[in-house]
């Protein structure tokens, strides 16, 4: 394998303190490769958008560490962190909050032009480039957010992300609050992108279609730790973690496969301040058995790179 653009190391993130503190991301270890594309995907709390933060630091890991592009960053604060900045990028779920109301769409993509340095001409017609480059005419630099469509704001905050040409682009639900008739044409637009300049990307999303159609890897999130990862296509046909498999067979099939075991998830997950002793999916998992309480599953090696913690799994 190439030598990894981001990787994490057993990566904790707690907020508040001992001994109720959520353990929003508890010992995450993940690669991705240049221009990988993994999905991260889990119910809501799981972690996933603490994770993202962590890998763009916009947090601070409590433990852990994470290299990119084979340095240390983990321990990077305030002017160090500016490369970096650079380098990887965020998209969220709404574009109409990480846009300011009062800057025009120019100047939203000019802003993080303006604080690189560049020389004011050739910013105009990077800005110019880059509306053009995302679908957008030269004719919204003008315009206000207010002004624009979901799916044209979103194309805006993605213009923006691209402006320094960072290599990897954290996607936090980037589509999720589009009209289902918009999301194809920014997956298509990110999908465009990403082989241009060859972005790597963690799609974070709670839509398993969506991840399976963007993917080439993903990872499964449950309460804070990855407890599921292998190439997306393997995955969907032989998950190998029961909670991957309850995530599936959640998502509506245009064809179900006959005699494939429908799991569905009950409840609401443990609290992450308290989560359950060893498997923390043991107490949601029909298979769960009495080792499950006390033995904490590595991960175990399943071929092609994929890989489950649970005591079950291969
Ligand atoms: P997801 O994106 O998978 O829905 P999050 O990363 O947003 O999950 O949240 C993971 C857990 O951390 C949740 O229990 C959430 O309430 C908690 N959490 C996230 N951010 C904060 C914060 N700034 N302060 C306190 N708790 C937080
Ligand atoms: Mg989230």
């Amino acid at each position: 394998m190439t030598a990894p653009l981001l990787q994490l190391d057993g990566v904790v993130k707690r907020f508040g303190r001992a001994p109720d503190a959520v353990q929003a991301v508890d010992g995450v270890s993940l690669a991705i490769a240049p221009g990988e594309v993994v999905g991260l995907v889990g119910e809501s709390g799981s972690g996933k958008s603490t994770l993202g933060r962590l890998v763009a630091r916009l947090a601070d890991p409590d433990a852990g560490s994470i290299r990119f592009d084979g340095q240390d960053v983990t321990h990077r604060q305030g002017r160090a962190l500016g490369p970096l900045r650079a380098q990887i990028q965020l998209v969220f779920q709404d574009p109409y909050a990480s846009l300011n109301p009062r800057d025009t769409v120019g100047r939203a993509v000019d802003d993080p032009l303006r604080v690189s340095g560049l020389p004011r001409a050739e910013r105009r017609d990077r800005v110019a480039w880059l509306l053009d480059r995302v679908g957008l005419g030269g004719g919204f630099a003008d315009r206000y957010p207010h002004e624009l469509s979901g799916g044209q704001r979103q194309r805006v905050a993605i213009a923006r992300a691209l402006a320094l040409r960072p290599k990897l682009v954290v996607c936090d639900e980037p589509v999720s609050a589009l009209d289902v008739s918009i999301r194809a044409q920014v997956l298509d637009l990110l999908a465009e992108l990403r082989a241009e300049f060859g972005l790597a990307y963690l799609f974070i999303s709670h839509d398993l279609a969506v991840v399976r159609h963007v993917a080439d890897r993903v990872a499964v999130m449950h309460l804070g730790r990855i407890v599921e990862t292998g190439p997306t296509a393997r995955v969907w046909a032989r998950p190998g973690h029961p909670y991957t498999r309850a995530l599936l067979s959640a998502v509506p099939r245009l064809h179900p496969r006959p005699g494939a075991e429908r799991m569905l998830l009950e409840g609401d997950p443990p609290s992450p301040r308290h989560p359950p002793s060893g498997c923390r999916f043991r107490t949601r998992c029909p298979l769960a058995f009495d080792r499950c309480a006390v033995e904490d599953p590595p991960p175990v090696d399943l071929g092609d790179g994929q890989q489950a913690t649970c005591l079950l799994a291969g």
